[in-house]
Formats: structure tokens, C-alpha cells, sequence
């Protein structure tokens, strides 16, 4: 489901076969277990937090010793977590004694933490001491005990993990649209969005830990104003202090060199698409990559009919978006059901707007239904896409090597 980049350290999904934060080509792992174990010794707590994680998640035994020294050393109480958690996840019972510090003496994530890695670690001798610090445990530690006790089937899931959500272009492309397909927008839009707001996210972490992700801003023109907004509207200020100032102090370093590329960083959208650079953002560049998976998945649902009765009864897709469908649907006949079933929604739209200014025109607003109220709004999506997403990026005569049409 999820792989991480060697490089940068970045969160894919199965549907990337390259890094879009720095590049590196999947598959390329060569020292990446040692310099995730280097990570441990880091200076920086979320490096790292993030190393135990990825070492954890990939079961490398042979960071078992380094994470033990974590929990020994650290004071840091998610760099503890990660650690505890890490150790759980990989199984080796040499780390029962300093998760049982942790569990005596850590803060509290970190004992809950610990408290689930003995569990998975079936450590039932440690019975004693969970039970003597008892009530100072959470849900979590309460489960460990109840599943060491023999009284629950599973040991408890861990409490909290950094990348919880779908990772972007995460999971098989058929089953989130089978998912997506009765949401109130269009679907395609609201995968993309998703995506997008993982890339985002990841690009604010690590593009303070990884210079490589820097440079690649720097030296490809950044985001496009779109998609600066839409991180500006995912990040925390926090998150941006940190990311914006490494950021900013390379582009500092860089400034007499920018004038050379006149649309480097500044290119509107316009611009960079008339000179065919609008997948010079990276963002611009897996937007189109995810809408492209999503519409080949589309065009080969569309012929299950059960299918075509779940996107009949759902809100249809944005106009965009189903000019993209229609070009990648082959079969004639399925080209007028998927215009047939457009003109549907479209029509349903127009209905409840009429009804909604009826309504209003006779002072009986408060009769209105909540899919009268949103009418209006959604017919805008409706011509635009979602917010933040440039539908039908993928189909632009300005494309770039990403690109290649629905
Ligand atoms: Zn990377
Ligand atoms: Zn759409
Ligand atoms: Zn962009």
C-alpha cells in the first residue's frame, strides 16, 4: 500500500514510481536502512521520530540495539513514542527491559506507547509492573494489560501513527472511486484533493529535513499561485515557519540567479501554461498524474453496470472532469450513457435552483432543502472542479513528461 522514499524519506502510495518531492526512483534502497539507523543519532527530533517510524514500519531488525538506546537517551516524549512504537512493531524481545523504563518513568505517550509494544511483544512477565502503574495508564495501556491477561484477543492499536491518512496516489484507484462515487461533488476531484493534500503536507515536513526537496523548488520554479494557496490553507503557521524559513534561506543564497529563468518562481499559471511549463510545479505534476489513474479507472468501471447505477444515483462529476471520461471512454453507446447520465445531474441542478429562488421569491425560505440551499455552489464546482484542483490539468495541450492525456 505505501512505500517511503529512499532519498527524502517521503510517504508514497502504490501508484507512484518516483518521488515527486526529490525525484529519487522507487526501488532504489541502497543504505537506506543504514541511514535511517543514522537518523536515530540525529540532533533533530523529528528526524528522529521519522526514522523510528520508517524502521519500525519495515521491520529492520537490525535497529533493534539504536532504538533501545533512543528510549535510554531521548527525554523527547514523541521521539519516545516512535521508538516504542518501532520496537513493538519489529518484534525482538531484547527491547523488554528499556521499554519497561519507559513504561515506569516516560511521559505519557511514550508509556502508552510502550505499554503496546510489550503487548505485541507478548512480554506477560511484565504483568507485574503494568499492573502496579495502572492508573496512570490510558486506553491503550488498559488494552495491553487486558490483552497479556489473556482477556482480549488483540494487543491494542497503537494511539497515534504520523501519517494516518491515505498516503497520495495511495490504494487501488477502482476501489476509492467505487467509494467516492456517492459523495455530494465530483469524485474524481475529491480523490485528487486528497493527494493533493498529502503531497502538500509532506512537502511542508520534509522539505526542512531534506535539502534535496529545496533545491528541486528552487531549481523547477516552486508551486504554481494555486497550489501555494492550497498549501497555505492546509499548513499551520508553525509548519510554515519551519519549512518557509529553510526555504527561504536557500533562495536567499540564490537570488541574483533567479532573473535569468523570467518565470521562475513568478510565472502565473497563465504564463507557464502558453510556454507549455505548467508542469514545472510539482503539485501541478501529481495532480495530473493522480487524474489521469482516476479517469483510465473510471473509463473501465463505467462498463459494470452496477456501476453506472451507483454513479447515476451520486451527483455526477464536475464538466472538467466528465470531458475527460467521455474521451477515454472508447464504446459509443457508453459515450451517450455517461452524456446521458451529465444531463441527468445538470438538470437536477437547474431544478433545485429553480425551486430554491421560487421559494424564496414567495417567502417560504425556511420550506428550502439543504440541497437547494447548496445548489448554486455546487453548479459553480460544477463548471470549476473543486477548489484547489485544476480539473482537467491532464488534458491541456501544455504538457509536460507527466503528462499524456486521459
Ligand atoms: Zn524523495
Ligand atoms: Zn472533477
Ligand atoms: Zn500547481
Amino acid at each position: 500500500m505505501r512505500w517511503y522514499c529512499a532519498q527524502c524519506w517521503a510517504e508514497w502510495g502504490e501508484g507512484l514510481t518516483r518521488c515527486p518531492l526529490c525525484e529519487a526512483a522507487r526501488g532504489d534502497e541502497e543504505g537506506f536502512a543504514d541511514r535511517l539507523i543514522a537518523g536515530l543519532r540525529s540532533d533533530t527530533p523529528s528526524v528522529v521520530q521519522h526514522a523510528a517510524d520508517i524502521l519500525g514500519e519495515r521491520r529492520e531488525q537490525q535497529a533493534v540495539p539504536e532504538l533501545a538506546r533512543v528510549l535510554e537517551a531521548s527525554a523527547d516524549e514523541f521521539v519516545l513514542e516512535a521508538a516504542a512504537r518501532a520496537l513493538g512493531k519489529i518484534g525482538d524481545r531484547s527491547a523488554v527491559a528499556p521499554l519497561c523504563r519507559v513504561v515506569s518513568s516516560g511521559p505519557r505517550a511514550a508509556r502508552e506507547a510502550a505499554c503496546v509494544a510489550l503487548a505485541r511483544l507478548h512480554a506477560a512477565e511484565v504483568l507485574p509492573l503494568l499492573r502496579e502503574v495502572g492508573t496512570s495508564l490510558g486506553a491503550c495501556g488498559i488494552g495491553a494489560i487486558e490483552y497479556l491477561d489473556g482477556r482480549r484477543a488483540e494487543p491494542p492499536a497503537d494511539a497515534s501513527g504520523q501519517w494516518a491518512h491515505r498516503s497520495a496516489l495511495g490504494g487501488d484507484p477502482a476501489a476509492l472511486l467505487r467509494g467516492g462515487i456517492h459523495l455530494p461533488g465530483c469524485a474524481v476531484c475529491a480523490l485528487m484533493a486528497e493527494d493533493l493534500n498529502g503531497f502538500l503536507a509532506q512537502w511542508q515536513y520534509f522539505s526542512a529535513l531534506a535539502p534535496a526537496i529545496r533545491d528541486r523548488f528552487c531549481e523547477r520554479t516552486g508551486f504554481c499561485p494555486e497550489h501555494l494557496n492550497a498549501l497555505g490553507r492546509i499548513a499551520s503557521q508553525q509548519g510554515l515557519d519551519v519549512s518557509l524559513s529553510g526555504l527561504m534561506t536557500d533562495l536567499a543564497d540564490r537570488v541574483s540567479g533567479l532573473h535569468e529563468d523570467p518565470t521562475r518562481l513568478t510565472g502565473s499559471a497563465a504564463e507557464n501554461a502558453l510556454m507549455g511549463q505548467e508542469d514545472r510545479c510539482q503539485a501541478c505534476g501529481l495532480c495530473s498524474q493522480a487524474e489521469i489513474l482516476y479517469i483510465r479507472a473510471l473509463a473501465t468501471l463505467i462498463q459494470d453496470a452496477s456501476f453506472r447505477e451507483s454513479y447515476a444515483k451520486g451527483r455526477g462529476m464536475c464538466i472538467p472532469h466528465c470531458l475527460c471520461l467521455r474521451s477515454a471512454v472508447e464504446d459509443s453507446d457508453l459515450t451517450e450513457w455517461v452524456d446521458a447520465a451529465q444531463r441527468g445531474h445538470l438538470r437536477r441542478l437547474v431544478d433545485e435552483m429553480q425551486s430554491h429562488l421560487r421559494k424564496c421569491r414567495q417567502r417560504l425560505r425556511r420550506d428550502t432543502t439543504r440541497d437547494e440551499e447548496r445548489a448554486a455552489w455546487r453548479a459553480l464546482r460544477v463548471l470549476s472542479g473543486e477548489q484547489g484542483i485544476k480539473a482537467g490539468i491532464s488534458r491541456r495541450p501544455a504538457e509536460g513528461p507527466q503528462g499524456g492525456g486521459c
